[in-house]
């Protein structure tokens, strides 16, 4: 009968050690967000005061992308919200960006007509 509790009580210590575990691994990965968190924020920082077109108060945080986004102000008074990472890339709204790509495919047509025409004189 006591050999029996005895075990009972083993089997309950090492459940006991298995929660432990378990919530310890939790707190190590909410660590981990956490520590990412952080990082992502310092970084986000810099990336804000680096280029002078954001709005460094509008810093906000996604949690489903886990990256900061900032509000971006474009040349023609538009505001864009552009993930902190992407601020290299991204310098205007979404309409002068678009503007902008068929403005450079309208140049690249004439250039391509002018080459044409330029290689049908040589003939
Ligand atoms: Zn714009």
């Amino acid at each position: 009968m006591a050999r029996r509790l005895l075990e009972k009580e083993k089997r309950q210590e090492h459940e006991t050690k298995g929660d432990k575990v378990e919530q310890e691994t939790k707190k190590t990965d909410e660590q981990k967000a956490q520590e990412h968190k952080a990082k992502a924020e310092t970084r986000a920082k810099e990336n804000a005061k680096r280029y002078e077109n954001t709005n460094p108060d509008t810093l906000k945080w996604d949690e489903n992308s886990k990256k900061y986004s900032v509000e971006l102000k474009c040349e023609c008074g538009e505001t864009r919200r552009v993930f902190t990472s992407d601020l290299f890339q991204v310098k205007q709204c979404v309409e002068c960006t678009n503007k902008a790509r068929a403005e450079r495919r309208k140049q690249k047509r004439a250039e391509k007509k002018a080459l044409k025409l330029e290689e049908g004189g040589k003939v």
